[in-house]
């Protein structure tokens, strides 16, 4: 995309989304709230409304379910062969790829982030998230098992694997259309109907892939989008008729999620929050450590929930890696998203802008020292943005070093003994993710070992890839995404017993 197609293809959708609201889909159709009411999604570089969108709430969720259980009953999509439902996927896919400028720069407009990254991040991601679980359906099915009755009864047992039914998928905002896809993927492959929540900051990405599932031949009811707020989220979490949710949040709503769910048990999976530890030992190959902590720290304006936010640096090269990591945060260009030299974009609302500030203001306070960033930077006046920020004289207690800032501020702390650093490492309440740079090769696979987290990134960091699972230890959730874990996630194990004596 060159930068005036960019600013031309922004101007066009803000024209048409100012046009009239955004409507929920449900059974194959826009539809306006049954309250009527709407609300405002901004366009966090500037502040302003970009559009209105339809307040989904309980009785919008009822209706959703009703439609996507009637859907599920279907005997046209319950008996649809495995092939059919992976040519539906790999034609969903080909839509995303054929409508991509539009969906990197509405995502772009509504959540903030640089208009290339969403178009590599976003845009890419989904695509290759759909062709992935599009192979699934025609290789996902049980086993014969030999079974020993008792008496030496000839017996036949097999498992099926069945789709769980109506799924209720919660994402949040800050990788809107890649957390969709990494559970609305997964889901069609399984053979459930879903209805999707995106968070309330970023809805509009959800929408339009909703409708492209439709062009592409999901039968109507297969793929619901309900926008709106938490309540809209808890009324599917309530709901008896959703066989299963999947949630991607903070870990606060993660907790509440699993305490609406203890009244009817369904199943619930969830990818919560991250406080990772990226390590550098003394060894490595430090230009790359460095320019790595910096990315895995800044990248998407540190709201990723995997951000390498805790830096432990061995001491011999401590001074190095954070002189260096400044030096990178200092060079960062923050802007709009729409413009091509952008490295960051703003943050996704006011909310998170201050709740990020509070974070900078708590680190002072606590007797860190402020070694880059902190605040607005100079001459972006409107819009969420803030500068890249590294902290150094930190301690373990420190709540900059304990609590999940989502925001693009690093905490960096020193360390000299192996075995107190895995301990410092490993003292959260988090267990997400985290980065080891060495070129010892035992020492590389003891760190993997010892460190409690659902992915570990050797020489490298925030890999990602729809083969292989992710999902957190501890509080940072429960279950895995990706690979044949997330085709379990979306299904049930039947065991089949026949006597043949
Ligand atoms: P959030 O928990 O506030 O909201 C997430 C979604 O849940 C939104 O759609 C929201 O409307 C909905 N929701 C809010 N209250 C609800 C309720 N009571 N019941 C049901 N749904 C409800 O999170 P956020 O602020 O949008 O996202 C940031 C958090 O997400 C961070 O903590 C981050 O670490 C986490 N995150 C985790 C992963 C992961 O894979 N582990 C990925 C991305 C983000």
């Amino acid at each position: 995309m060159t930068t005036s197609s960019v600013i031309e293809r922004a101007a066009g959708l803000k024209r048409t989304l100012a046009a009239s609201p955004q409507e929920l889909l449900i059974d194959g159709k826009r539809v306006a709230a049954v309250s009527g009411e709407t609300f405002e999604t901004l366009n966090p570089a500037t502040g302003e409304v970009l559009a209105r969108v339809a307040k989904g709430a309980a009785a919008d969720v009822d209706l959703a379910v009703a439609a996507a259980r009637r859907a599920f009953e279907q005997h046209a999509w319950r008996q649809m062969s495995a092939n059919d439902r992976t040519n539906l996927l790999l034609r969903l896919a080909d839509l995303i790829e054929r409508n991509a400028d539009e969906l990197a720069t509405l995502e772009c407009l509504d959540n903030g982030k640089p208009a290339r990254l969403t178009r590599l991040v976003e845009v890419e991601g989904s695509i290759k998230t759909f062709r992935y679980f599009a192979g699934w359906p025609t290789k996902f099915g049980g086993e014969t098992l030999p079974v020993s009755p008792r008496g030496g009864a000839q017996i036949l047992n097999y498992t099926t694997r069945e789709p769980i039914g109506v799924a209720g998928l919660i994402v949040p905002w800050n990788y809107p259309l890649s957390m969709a896809a990494w559970k609305v993927a997964p889901a069609l492959a399984a053979g459930c109907a879903v209805i999707l929540k995106p968070a309330e900051q970023t809805p509009l990405t959800a929408l339009r892939l909703g409708e492209l599932a439709l062009e592409a031949g999901f039968p109507p009811g297969i793929f619901n989008v309900v926008t709106g707020f938490g309540e809209a989220g808890a009324a599917l979490v309530a709901h008896a008729g959703v066989d299963k949710i999947a949630f991607t949040g903070s870990t606060e709503v993660g907790k509440a999620i699993v305490r609406a769910c203890a009244g009817n048990l369904k199943k619930v999976s969830l990818e919560l929050g991250g406080k990772s530890p990226h390590i550098v030992f003394p060894d490595a190959d430090l230009d790359a450590a460095a320019a790595a902590v910096a990315n895995g720290i800044f990248f998407n304006q540190g709201q990723t929930c995997t951000a390498g936010s805790r830096l432990y640096a061995h001491a011999s090269c401590f001074d190095r890696i954070v002189n260096a990591v400044t030096d990178f945060a200092r060079k960062l260009k923050v802007g709009d998203g729409l413009q091509p030299d952008s490295d960051l974009g703003p943050l996704v609302s006011q909310e998170q802008w201050d709740r990020v500030n509070s974070y900078v203001r708590i680190g002072r306070d606590e007797g860190a020292k402020l070694l880059a960033g902190g605040q607005r930077p100079a001459g972006l006046d409107r819009g969420y943005f803030f500068e890249p920020t590294v902290f150094a004289g930190a301690t373990g207690r420190m709540r900059i070093t304990r609590e999940e800032i989502f925001g693009p501020v690093l905490t960096a702390l020193e360390w000299a003994d192996i075995e107190d650093l895995i301990s410092q490492a490993n003292d959260s309440e988090y267990g997400l993710s985290a980065g080891v740079w060495t070129n010892d090769i035992k020492q590389a696979h003891r760190a993997a070992a010892a460190l409690k987290a659902g992915t570990v990134w050797i020489n490298c960091y925030n890999l990602v890839d729809p083969a292989t699972p992710f999902g957190g230890f501890k509080q940072s959730g429960w279950g895995r995404e990706h690979g044949r874990q997330a085709m379990e996630l979306y299904s049930e194990t039947k065991s089949v017993w026949v006597n043949l004596s």
